[in-house]
Parts: C-alpha cells; sequence; structure tokens
C-alpha cells in the first residue's frame, strides 16, 4: 500500500484519475504469494491489472459515462466522501462493465468494482468488499470508494439507512417522492421505528397494571 499515487487536489477529475491510475498500473507487480492465493476472481482482476492499456481506455469510458450529482448540503455524507457523486445505474441496479482482455478473459463486474481495482491497482480477495463511503451504490467516483470486509459492508447498508438511502434509492426520505410500484412500506406510509424506539414487550401476562 506503500507509494500509491493520489490526485492532490480536492475535487480531481477524470483526467487526474486516469493519470493515477496509469501510475499504479504500470508500477504493479503480482504479489509473490500470488500463485498460492490464486482463484479465478484474482486471475480476472490480474488479468485487467496486466493490460494497462486496454484498462485505462476501459475506465475512461466508464467515468466519462458517469452522472455527477451534487453533493447535499450539510448531510452527513460529506464527512467521509466530500464532493460530488458520480453515479452510473442505480442503488438498486449499479451499472457493470463486461470486460474481454486482451489474453482472452471474459467477465463481468460492476463499474464501481472496475474503478476501484483500477484506481489502486490491487487484487482483491474473495471476501474484499468494494464500500461505498458516501453511502450511495451507484457512485463510481474514486475516491468514494474504499475496500473493506464483508461485515463491514452491512454495516454500511445500516448506516445507507438511517442516512436517508436506502437501496431503492429513495434518497433523503423527506423529500423523495416514491412511485407506489416502488415503495416496500405499506401504503399509506407507516413510519418504521427505530430498533431502539420500539415498545418494550410484554414478559409476563400477569403484570400488575400500575394504575
Ligand atoms: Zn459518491
Amino acid at each position: 500500500m506503500t507509494n500509491r499515487s493520489e490526485p492532490i487536489s480536492g475535487e480531481p477529475t477524470i483526467e487526474d484519475w486516469l493519470t493515477t491510475a496509469g501510475t499504479n498500473l504500470r508500477a504493479w507487480e503480482p504479489s509473490p504469494l500470488s500463485e498460492l492465493l490464486q482463484t479465478e476472481r484474482r486471475d480476472e482482476y490480474q488479468a485487467l491489472l496486466t493490460h494497462p492499456d486496454y484498462s485505462l481506455k476501459l475506465l475512461k469510458d466508464c467515468l466519462e459515462k458517469a452522472r455527477k450529482k451534487p453533493a447535499r448540503p450539510y448531510h452527513i455524507q460529506n464527512i467521509e466522501a466530500p464532493g460530488d457523486c458520480w453515479e452510473s445505474g442505480t442503488q438498486i441496479d449499479p451499472a457493470r462493465v463486461s470486460v474481454k482482455t486482451p489474453d482472452g478473459k471474459s467477465f463481468t463486474l460492476y463499474v464501481y468494482q472496475l474503478v476501484f481495482i483500477l484506481t489502486r491497482a490491487l487484487v482483491l480477495d474473495e471476501d474484499d468488499q468494494v464500500r461505498h463511503l458516501c453511502n450511495n451504490r451507484a457512485c463510481v467516483r474514486p475516491d468514494h470508494l474504499e475496500v473493506g470486509s464483508a461485515q463491514q459492508n452491512r454495516q454500511d447498508e445500516e448506516r445507507r439507512k438511517y442516512a436517508g438511502n436506502s437501496p431503492q434509492g429513495r434518497g433523503q426520505t423527506l423529500h423523495a417522492h416514491v412511485p407506489k410500484h416502488l415503495q416496500l412500506r405499506p401504503d399509506p406510509f407507516v413510519p418504521e421505528p427505530l430498533e431502539r424506539e420500539r415498545p418494550p414487550r410484554k414478559i409476563s401476562p400477569k403484570k400488575p397494571k400500575d394504575k
């Protein structure tokens, strides 16, 4: 993880990220343990990292297709992931990309996974998950992405609900208009209590009334 190039300015551009990815990809070497660790997924990722010209073109296409979504002022996600989100696909169905490397490997992965792998030049393991620091699964902006465990990913999922970003892409609940066919909650809307607000369950039916 040392000496990896990262853009310096606060709001990096696509060009900045392509430069960063180019530097990291060209400096990449397989880990001395890579033969021991080999899995199908690692093979696929390595095929990307060993073809920087092909991969950089793919990365450029993916980043250019993303839509910029301005950060919401005073929103909690600005702490960990400041700036606009770059969205591709939706929260419930993030965009995927089909890969065909020059050495003949074909596979599909999420755009956010591709962006993370190529900008960091990292081969991820089976249990590594690309996390969204901005709680927005549609986001592919490289500095809004981080790698973590499956457990951290589940915590992110909880955090996303508390931040008002449900996986259905409703955004802040207060402002969202959700078409009926996308509503999972009952209609008319019934607020869902947070865990700690639920009334305590009655344990003993014989408990005397305190009137
Ligand atoms: Zn984002």
